[in-house]
């Protein structure tokens, strides 16, 4: 951990030795190659959960990842899927349904973000962002429908700027809280189905590859919004998905869970 906080103590190692109960279980991450989206697909590897994760690209960061599935020979599958595209939505469920079955869990966690002023934020740049963020947890939930298990848990990620704003990406800031009033509206849709919703707020991250101007001086100021004191770890937003999917959640849909040290 890069920083720590006032009291001087390291973060605990978190969920690491705790059994969620998800051992069997089959979620599907999007976004898993990198920074929040890798934490979570891991974390529930280690669970003991088979896992589909999709990414939008080749790279080398997709190349690490089946390594690291090869190595762990553990129930994983990496599909090349973008999420703003319908047809890759569904061939993502499709793929992920018949190698690993029902899915239990899907985590909307795939986004993107640029930062740019109003003045210069044109209509394609603000398309193509709230559609991969907002649209594309709309596009991945309305394809699983005949996918999920009964009783799932879905988890969206969005961001504390959802709550409480930030200049320069009005697109991102839209389609986080656009993700807040998607959970609601679906908790109360697919509640009765047994499938629950939940969204989790992240704060700033740390090491993770949203391309955020931050800096050193940048990590330290936001690391002084925080009350603890420090920025936040990728598995310390998997631990909090780690809770919402599994059934320690059951009676809990339609929250947002905020994971970013009372920022
Ligand atoms: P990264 O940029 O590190 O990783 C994003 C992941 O999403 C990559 O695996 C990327 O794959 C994938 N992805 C991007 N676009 C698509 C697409 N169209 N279809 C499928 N996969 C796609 O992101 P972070 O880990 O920083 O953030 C993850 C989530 O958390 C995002 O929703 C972000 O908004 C949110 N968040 C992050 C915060 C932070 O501090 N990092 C703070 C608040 C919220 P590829 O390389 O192939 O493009």
């Amino acid at each position: 951990h890069s920083q720590s906080p006032p009291g001087g103590e390291e973060p605990s190692k978190g969920s690491g030795t705790m059994d969620f109960g998800l051992k069997g279980r089959h979620a599907v991450v999007t976004g898993g190659t990198r920074g929040i989206g890798r934490a979570i697909t891991l974390a529930l590897l280690d669970q003991g959960a088979s896992v589909t994760v999709c990414h939008r690209q080749e790279s080398a960061e997709a190349d690490a990842l089946r390594a690291e599935f090869a190595a762990r020979d553990a129930g994983a599958l990496l599909v090349r899927a973008d999420v703003s595209r319908e047809a890759d939505a569904r061939l993502l469920l499709d793929r992920a349904h018949e190698t690993f079955g029902p899915v239990d869990v899907l985590v909307n966690n795939a986004g993107i973000i640029t930062h740019l002023p109003l003045a210069e934020l044109a209509e394609d740049e603000w398309a193509r962002v709230v559609d991969t963020n907002l649209g594309g947890a709309y596009r991945m939930i309305r394809a699983s429908l005949d996918r999920l298990a009964r009783p799932a848990s879905i988890v969206n990620i969005t961001s504390a700027v959802a709550e409480h704003g930030m200049p320069n990406a009005a697109h991102y800031v839209a389609s986080k809280a656009g993700i807040i009033g998607l959970t609601r509206a679906l908790c109360k849709e697919l509640g009765p189905e047994g499938i629950r919703v939940n969204a989790v707020t992240c704060g700033v991250i740390d090491g993770t590859g949203q391309k955020n101007p931050r800096g050193e001086e940048g990590k330290r100021r936001y690391a002084e919004m925080t009350a603890l004191g420090r920025l936040g770890e990728p598995a310390e937003v998997a631990d909090a998905v780690l809770f919402l999917a599994s059934d320690a959640a059951r009676y809990v849909t339609g929250a947002v869970l905020g994971v970013d040290g009372g920022i």
